[in-house]
């Protein structure tokens, strides 16, 4: 954790009684070990959250560990290709592929201790190693993605490793799946203290995105995600050139790339041929600890989009509302659950609806405001840190409810 910020510097942002809850649940974990493993130490929402809520179980004196798998381009290529398909698109998995995943599984598994009482491990990639879970530790499977509607031989593949966990969570109820573990529900958070949301001021601001040749003479409509089809970067595109026709305007498309998804280079590729040479088009391939930018890019902009046409949460509507601005998302996954149409934003379903609601908001500049205040309220109390913390601490006590509990 960032010097001088504690758990008791969240009393005065958090909802009232939150933080006294954090302690009375770590009281009763005291002691216990905690071990998360996933596929990226960057790049995309479960790094974010991870990096953020680690210090504070250790800080809280439940000795958590975070291990991070190492794969192949084989394995990475495979993975990516899971996380489609069980997003819902058609994919080719051959044979090679499902033996490279079991061989990444067990070579990661030699190496990595598991020695902990609850073990966290999130997403597909990592699945494999429920052989390893010691007798008495609780192991929970967290799926952080869109898997209504998976493609089945994935999923039945993945089955046959989940059915073996304690438990799973989903960030969303209609995520839940016919698996005969108990399932369990925790939406992600933002950690309103961090680089990436902390307040700035307008002259940071403004220093930390000089950089990138912004047009400062007329309002921005930001997007912040990793080039990923799913995000819909070129469908941003189309909706802001519909927009352009009336509104002057910027559009800034903002992304990197995570280690563990092979796409991001093709579609920042098909991006920037599609962007062609509108120079108030600004496409930003950011470094991963480009937080500080990403925070005064969310506040510089008037505007947020997070046009998903799939999505399992999506921490960057939550970022831009903690922001104070309105954000227009596809009504997908958890973009429909952060936003409340026509009160902390609007979600869309086409092109055409996105470029009707960007305009409706740039002509109405109090509605604007007002959205963008009850977006961040919204905000506060549903998806904070300290909510989530209070989420994983609750679970743990009822997952290790031994008799000393
Ligand atoms: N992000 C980032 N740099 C980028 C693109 C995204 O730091 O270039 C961050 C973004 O601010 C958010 C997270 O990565 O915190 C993305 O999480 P989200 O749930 O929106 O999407 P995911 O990438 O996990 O699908």
């Amino acid at each position: 954790m960032a010097k001088n910020i504690t758990l008791d510097s969240y009393r005065e942002i958090a909802p009232r009684g939150t933080v006294e809850l954090i302690y009375h649940l770590a009281r009763r974990l005291k002691g216990k070990s905690m071990l998360h493993v996933n596929s990226t130490r960057f790049g995309g929402g479960v790094a974010e959250m991870l990096h953020r809520l680690i210090p504070f179980f250790n800080d809280l004196e439940i000795d958590t560990r975070w291990e991070v798998m190492e794969g192949t381009p084989l394995f990475y290529q495979t993975t990516k290709c899971f996380h489609n398909a069980l997003q819902g698109d058609s994919q080719v998995i051959t044979p090679e592929m499902f033996n490279e995943y079991k061989k990444v599984n067990h070579k990661n598994a030699r190496r990595i201790s598991f020695d902990s009482d609850i073990a966290i491990i999130h997403d597909p990639q990592p699945a494999g190693f429920i052989y390893k879970k010691p007798k008495k530790a609780k192991w929970l499977w967290r799926c952080h993605i869109d898997a209504s509607r998976p493609q089945r031989k994935v999923w039945n593949f993945l089955k046959e490793y989940v059915s073996g966990y304690d438990g799973a969570i989903f960030s969303l109820p209609n995520f839940a799946q016919k698996i005969d573990i108990p399932q369990f529900l925790m939406y992600p958070s933002i950690d309103p203290l961090s680089d990436k949301n902390r307040e700035l001021t307008p002259q940071e601001v403004e220093t930390l995105i000089s950089p990138y040749n912004i047009p400062k003479d007329k309002p921005m409509i930001l997007q912040v995600s990793r080039f990923d089809r799913f995000k819909d970067p070129v469908g941003v595109i189309e909706a802001y050139k519909i927009v352009k026709k009336y509104n002057d305007c910027s559009l800034v498309l903002a992304g990197g790339s995570a280690t563990d998804d092979p796409e991001g280079a093709a579609v920042l590729n098909e991006v920037l041929a599609y962007a062609s040479k509108d120079p108030d088009i600004i496409i930003l391939n950011l470094p991963p600890d480009a937080n500080l930018v990403i925070n005064a890019l969310q506040r510089a902009a008037t505007v947020v989009l997070q046009k998903s046409v799939k999505e399992g949460f999506g921490l960057t509507v939550a970022e831009a509302m903690w922001k104070g601005k309105p954000v227009i998302g596809g009504a997908v996954g958890g973009i429909a659950v952060q936003i409340i149409y026509g009160v902390t934003g609007f979600t869309v379903n086409s092109i055409e609806g996105c470029a009707y609601r960007i305009r409706y908001l740039l002509n109405n500049p109090e509605v604007l405001l007002d959205m963008g205040q009850k977006a961040k309220e919204y905000t506060r109390r549903n998806f904070l840190i300290t909510r989530h913390l209070c989420d994983y601490l609750g679970l743990m006590v009822h997952m290790l409810n031994d008799n000393q509990l």
